[in-house]
């Protein structure tokens, strides 16, 4: 069978630990093998990022804009623990975080719906989709200790006025965090949210937390408004759907209750968080897509756990491990299906629809791993936990 060619790179950047394992080998069994694949490739594991001073991260993300699309796996964000186990020069950032800042935009997290898989709240029939603002916060906030002594917050205008707010008079130890956002990137996000709703055809549901944050979050509130009535109201109208801002406590509850079916749009910190959640609640963290879209076309497709480091150390010591690869998969088929969309290329696509439903089918047909073994209920058919090499070959099979 002759391979699928393909015309412009996708950005590839790979990860740490088992994720790490697992990109290699989905690539193996289920890529190479009928894909001509062209990738631009940047090492972003942690040993590569500590090596080039982690500038290969800002590398990976520029090339990102240069070329459009990019598939991520997922990667460790050092700590303490980590600066001592890989010896790093530096606790270096979140390289989510500094490919965020560079591409902007908002990263939307949605379940993968398998039948057989009942969400633990059984209301939820439709998949949740969670909108995360990608950039600021605490994700780019400079924070300190504090001893004995005043914390103030001095803004400065270009013109060298300045106003000065006490933040806290220290009398003995604490901590202190500044965060920031712009209402450009604000506005960015409200667009691609009210995008993506239109698209999908499904209802937003903003949340912050303005009664307390007054002016922080009543920014929000307020850039997303004026850009509905401008921009949105109308095509809303238009489509039948509908755009709800509220308080966060009260969204919360309303998810809770709600059939799914909606567009959730959350700060970052909200959306780092919730998406979690609903992931977890959906049956597995493993099943959760994430797509980071930025407000200039720019796609970046990636896994939304992390580099699931327990299994590592099993995989390490000589044991087959038995970890859910479908969340990477997809970011694959994402980053391939876009690919082909912008480059007109149809087999492409096809391709990528082709290997998400083989990889569908095989957990409907009672093949997967097993973190999906104990919430697969199925009549007649019996789950079978798969390592994740046999879970590709059986994927690799239905293509
Ligand atoms: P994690 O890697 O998502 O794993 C947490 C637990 O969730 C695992 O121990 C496992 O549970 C389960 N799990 C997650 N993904 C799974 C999969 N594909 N298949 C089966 N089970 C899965 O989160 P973490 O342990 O908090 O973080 C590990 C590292 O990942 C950290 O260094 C962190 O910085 C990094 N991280 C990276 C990203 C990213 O790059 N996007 C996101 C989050 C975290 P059991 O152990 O019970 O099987
Ligand atoms: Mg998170």
């Amino acid at each position: 069978m002759e391979k699928i060619k393909m015309k412009t790179p996708l950005v590839e950047m790979d990860g740490d630990e088992m994720t790490r394992i697992l990109w290699k080998w989905i690539k193996e069994i289920l890529i190479t093998p009928f894909v001509d694949l062209k990738t631009e490739y940047y090492d972003l594991g942690l040993v590569e990022r500590d090596k080039t001073e982690d500038k290969i991260t800002v590398d990976s993300a520029n090339a990102t804009l240069k070329y459009g699309v990019a598939v991520k796996c997922a990667t460790i964000t050092p700590n303490a623990q980590r600066v001592e186990e890989y010896n790093l020069k530096k606790m270096w950032k979140s390289p989510n975080g500094t490919i965020r800042a560079i591409l902007d935009g908002t990263v939307f997290r949605a379940p993968i719906l398998v039948n057989g898989i009942t969400p633990y709240i059984p209301t939820w029939k439709k998949p949740i989709v969670i909108a995360r603002h990608a950039y600021g916060d605490i994700y780019k906030a400079v924070d300190g200790k504090a001893g004995v002594g005043e914390a103030e917050l001095v803004y400065k205008d270009e013109n060298g006025n300045e106003v000065r707010q006490t933040i806290f008079d220290f009398k003995d130890g604490g901590v202190v965090c500044a965060m920031h956002n712009t209402d450009k990137s604000i506005a960015s996000f409200a667009r691609s949210c009210f995008n993506y709703a239109l698209d999908k055809k499904m209802p937003l549901w903003f949340s912050t937390k303005d009664t307390i944050s007054k002016v922080y979050d009543g920014n929000f509130k307020k850039i997303f408004s004026d850009i509905y009535e401008s921009e949105y109201k109308e095509k809303f109208e238009k489509a039948g759907i509908e755009y709800m801002y509220t308080l966060i406590d009260d969204v919360v509850a309303r998810i809770v209750r709600s059939e799914g079916g909606v567009v959730w749009a959350c700060k970052n910190y909200d959306g780092d968080v919730m998406s979690d959640m609903v992931a977890t609640a959906y049956g597995s963290l493993a099943m959760m897509t994430s797509v980071l879209v930025s407000p200039k076309g720019i796609y970046e497709y990636e896994a939304a756990h992390g580099t699931v480091t327990r299994h590592y150390y099993k995989y390490m010591k000589g044991e087959e491990t038995s970890t859910n690869p479908v969340a990477t998969i997809f970011a694959w088929t994402g980053a391939l299906k876009k690919r082909g969309e912008l480059d007109e290329l149809p087999k492409l696509v096809d391709f990528a629809e082709r290997l998400e439903k083989a990889t569908i089918d095989t957990i409907e047909n009672g093949e997967m791993t097993g973190d999906l073994v104990s919430l697969f209920k199925k009549e007649g058919v019996t789950p079978k936990k798969l390592s994740s090499q046999d879970f590709l070959k059986a994927i690799a099979k239905r293509l």
